[in-house]
């Protein structure tokens, strides 16, 4: 694939981070795109949000949500996107150091696979890379905290475009669930918050640490 073109589309990932300094990956390895994958990664930084990645044509494009996903229908989200992260930083949970660019704390909080609603209608058609470019998604998230229809609709253009975040009405809505407040361990390794920010495990070498998350993405 177009691997150069990849690259510039995180240029400005790379550029906030020193990456002698940090354990986030770099998004120097390539590989082909296999489906398509979501992530939600819980990050204590200066304020507590929730980052909602999906992956668009091989990066991770990004929303920080402040007050996470909620499966209220009734309850619409502020999403700001963010700048564009590599797909191996879908299997990122650590600490970024303090004073390093979103220093804090980060926690898988759910992943799984996503699918494209918009796409899959008839009269509507639109690919992943349509729907962001006309500020409106409409996806099928299959994990294990994030379940059913959601919808992303762009509200401010320019540096960091603001959206909002619902979920539809569907069968997996639930006024009543509120997982942002139960579900307060990884979905990876079912650490706290706390346990990760005392670094029960810490960061890995590269080499040990790719040959786990491969074994674990299986
Ligand atoms: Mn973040």
């Amino acid at each position: 694939m177009a691997a150069k073109a990849k690259q510039n589309r995180l240029a400005r990932y790379q550029s906030k981070r020193d990456f002698s300094r940090t354990p986030e990956p770099q998004g120097a390895r390539r590989r082909a795109a296999a489906g398509r994958r979501f992530v939600i990664q819980k990050h204590e930084a200066r304020a507590l949000h929730y980052d909602l990645r999906l992956e668009i044509d091989g990066v991770l494009t990004s929303w920080a949500v402040p007050k996470g996903p909620s499966p209220d229908p009734s309850v619409k989200r502020l999403a700001m996107q963010t700048e564009d992260h590599p797909l191996e930083y879908g299997s990122f949970e650590g600490i970024i150091p303090a004073g390093e660019y979103g220093g804090g704390t980060v926690m898988l909080w759910d992943r799984g696979r996503y699918r494209n609603l918009r796409e899959e209608k008839p009269t509507d058609g639109r690919d992943m890379r349509q729907s962001l470019a006309e500020g409106f998604i409409e996806v099928w998230f299959s994990g294990k905290r994030m379940r059913g229809g959601y919808i992303l609709r762009r509200t401010h253009d320019g540096d960091r475009p603001r959206w909002l975040l619902w979920k539809m009405n569907d069968e997996e809505a639930d006024a009543r669930r509120n997982p942002t407040a139960s579900e307060t361990k990884s979905v990876k390794t079912g650490r706290t918050m706390r346990q990760i920010a005392l670094g029960k495990t810490q960061w890995k070498p590269k080499a040990k640490r790719e040959g786990k998350s491969v074994k674990s993405e299986a």
